[in-house]
C-alpha cells in the first residue's frame, strides 16, 4: 500500500533518533536520564526525533528537549495515538504503520541513541545493529547505558562471537556510555553531516 506524503518542517542541522521504553521503568534514575537527554540535545543544538508518545521515556526525552527549546520530531502510528498518549506540543507526524513510523525515524535521523526500554526498544536496536551488519547503514548507534540496563544484550552479542556467529569486528558497532554527558559527548565526537533527507517528501 502507497503511503500518503508526508509534510516536515525543514531542519538543517543534525538529528538524533532515541529509542526508549514507553514505560517508566522500575527506577526513577531511567526518566531522569531521558529528560536529561531530552535536554542536552537541544541544547547542543540536535534535533530529537522520537517515536512521538507522551509516556515513559519517550514523553520525558520529548518534554526534556521541547522545555529546553529543542527542535523534536515526533513519529506515531494512528493507531497508538491513545495507547502512547501522542505528545503534540511539538511537531509530530501522524502516519498510518508502524513500518512507516521505523522508516521516517531512520530516514529523518543521523544518529541513534538507545536508552533502556522494553521490547518495543530491543526490537528497534536489534534492526539497527542488523542493518548496520548488513551495511544498510554506518550511523552511529550509542547506547545510554543507565545503571548497565543493557548489559545482557552486550553478552549476547559477545557469546554469538565467542561461537563464531558474528565477526568480533561487529563489536565495535556501537557505543556504550553510562551516562548522559558521555552519550552527548559520543555523539558531538561522531562524524555525522546533516542529511538533506530532512527534505518534505
Ligand atoms: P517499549 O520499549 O516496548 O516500551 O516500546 C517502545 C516503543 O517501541 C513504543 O513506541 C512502541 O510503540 C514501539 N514498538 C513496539 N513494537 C515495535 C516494533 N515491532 N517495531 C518498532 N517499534 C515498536
Amino acid at each position: 500500500m502507497m503511503s500518503a506524503p508526508v509534510s516536515i518542517l525543514p531542519f538543517d542541522g543534525k538529528s538524533v533518533c532515541l529509542f526508549c521504553g514507553s514505560s517508566d521503568g522500575a527506577n526513577p534514575d531511567y526518566v531522569a536520564a531521558a529528560r536529561a537527554f531530552g535536554a542536552e540535545t537541544a541544547r547542543a543544538g540536535w534535533r530529537l526525533v522520537y517515536g512521538g508518545g507522551g509516556v515513559g521515556l519517550m514523553g520525558a526525552s520529548a518534554r526534556g528537549a521541547h522545555e529546553a527549546g529543542g527542535r523534536v520530531l515526533g513519529i506515531m502510528p494512528a493507531f497508538l495515538r491513545s495507547r502512547e498518549r501522542l505528545y503534540d506540543e511539538v511537531e509530530t507526524l501522524v502516519v498510518t504503520s508502524m513500518h512507516e513510523r521505523k522508516t521516517l525515524m531512520y530516514d529523518q535521523s543521523d544518529a541513534f541513541v538507545v536508552a533502556p526500554g522494553g521490547v518495543g526498544t530491543l526490537e528497534e536496536v536489534i534492526e539497527l545493529l542488523s542493518w548496520k551488519r548488513l551495511d544498510l547503514h554506518s550511523k552511529p548507534i550509542i547506547f545510554l547505558n543507565i545503571n548497565g540496563f543493557w548489559d545482557s544484550l552486550f553478552a549476547v552479542m559477545r557469546h554469538s562471537v565467542a561461537e563464531g556467529m558474528t565477526p568480533s569486528s561487529f563489536l565495535q558497532a556501537w557505543v556504550v556510555c553510562d551516562t548522559v554527558e558521555a552519550t552527548i559527548a559520543a555523539l558531538q565526537a561522531s562524524d555525522v553531516t546533516p542529511h538533506l533527507q530532512h527534505d518534505p517528501r
